[in-house]
């Protein structure tokens, strides 16, 4: 039996490949297996009360965790240079057992205004309900997480680059501000992956992710990741998973799995393809703006620049004509697909006014900078020249 090396790296491409995989090494297989058991048998039954008094190691139901899971988990984790990653049924079970395990009746938030929506929308309507209150700032400008802490402020949560405005905060301003008031700070890092932004090295306590988009990279799971600093967050966080159940199947960690070894090749391929459209579509006569944190004139990117290792691979655009003008494009792309989601290998557009964000009044979507005109773009891995071409007839149709 040979069991594979212990592969210990700090670069990013050698640590999406082999991470956690060692935790499932019995057989010398180079590939996790899929442990498709709700259950597992203790020896006797004095192992089983060790296990559940937490004194002896081993596993005792899927929920409360499971090889291939916590493969993932460490993966992830290490790749986030964090301690240890907790494995979510989506990014939104990841979002919601965070807000649940740091806030209670009388609890205040401060989030990033223009947040992935049900991410407002979860304390909006559900945490509301509890007696949670929230406030929803201009995060980019770090002056406005400073002014909206409360004294029962329990928790700062920031996504950087922002969906969809692609609008910047600088992490380590924020880090520096919760910390300063003695807040956990949270960073959705769905947008960037651990392949472009370490939140955690930059003072961030907690990150979590929608697996479904970058590290799954194939548009074929959804899933979450909660990954903390260190270990009195882990401790805080995972009887609250536990409890609530929004844990991850086996199967669906595989998949992520197998998808995560490739993120280095997507993303360098991704981001290369976005940089050109967008500089393609800056000089597009039927582009009115191009949101890009790649070019020197947006707003934050200096503050991009130092804290990614890359822009990215998402652009949001104006057309002209508004609303109609999004939905001409959206009808006649053929090599982009019409659907939300993102960070797949085929390229996706979407039009949030007509859209994800069609319920939202038009006073409230453009405070939060999603104009009629505004249509979101997910770069994938096709080759650049049929993208180019694909979105040039698009346009020219409005
Ligand atoms: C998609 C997304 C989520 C939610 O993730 P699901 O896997 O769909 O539950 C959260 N944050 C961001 C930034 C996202 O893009």
């Amino acid at each position: 039996m040979t069991i594979p090396k212990h592969v210990n790296s700090k670069r990013k491409a050698t640590k999406a490949i082999h991470g956690g995989k060692l935790l499932c090494a019995d057989f010398g297989q180079v590939s996790v297996p899929i442990f498709q058991s709700s259950t597992f048998a203790f020896p006797t039954a004095e192992d089983g009360a060790a296990r559940f008094a937490g004194e002896q190691a081993g596993y005792i139901y899927t929920r409360l965790g499971n090889p291939t899971v916590n493969a993932l988990e460490q993966s992830i984790a290490d790749q986030e240079s964090g301690y240890k990653g907790l494995a979510t049924g989506s990014g939104m079970a990841a979002i919601t057992t965070v807000y649940a395990a740091f806030l209670e009746a009388g609890a205040h938030i401060v989030s990033t205004d223009c947040v992935y929506g049900p991410s407002r929308g979860a304390l909006e309507t559900i945490f509301a309900r509890f007696g949670v209150e929230s406030s929803f700032v201009d995060t980019s400008d770090l002056q406005n997480i400073e002014q909206a802490i409360r004294p029962n402020t329990k928790l700062v949560f920031i996504e950087t680059p922002a969906n969809p405005t692609m609008k910047i905060t600088d992490i380590a301003g924020a880090a520096a501000i919760a910390q300063k008031h003695g807040i956990p700070l949270a960073v959705d890092n769905t947008f960037a992956s651990p392949y472009l932004q370490r939140p955690i090295e930059k003072g961030a306590d907690i990150v979590v992710h929608s697996l479904t988009k970058y590290i799954n990279g194939h548009s074929d799971i959804v899933g979450g990741m909660i990954i903390t600093k260190n270990a009195e967050l882990y401790r805080k966080i995972k009887p609250v998973l536990n409890h609530l159940g929004g844990t991850m199947d086996p199967h669906q960690a595989w998949l992520v799995l197998r998808g995560v070894q490739t993120l280095s090749l997507r993303m360098e391929k991704s981001q290369e393809n976005a940089a050109k459209l967008a500089e393609f579509l800056r000089h597009h006569p039927k582009v009115t703006w191009v949101n890009y944190p790649g070019f020197t004139d947006h707003p934050q990117y200096k503050i991009a620049k130092c804290q990614m290792d890359g822009f990215g691979a998402m652009i949001a655009i104006g057309v002209v004509n508004g609303l109609e003008g999004g939905k001409t494009v959206m009808n006649n792309v053929q090599v982009f697909t019409l659907a939300v989601s993102l960070g797949g290998v085929e390229s996706l557009i979407e039009h949030p006014a007509s859209m994800t964000h069609a319920s939202v009044p038009r006073k409230h979507r453009e405070e939060a900078g999603l104009y009629d005109e505004l249509v979101r773009i997910s770069v994938g891995c096709e080759d650049y020249e049929d993208l180019r071409d694909d979105l040039d007839q698009a346009l020219n149709k409005i």
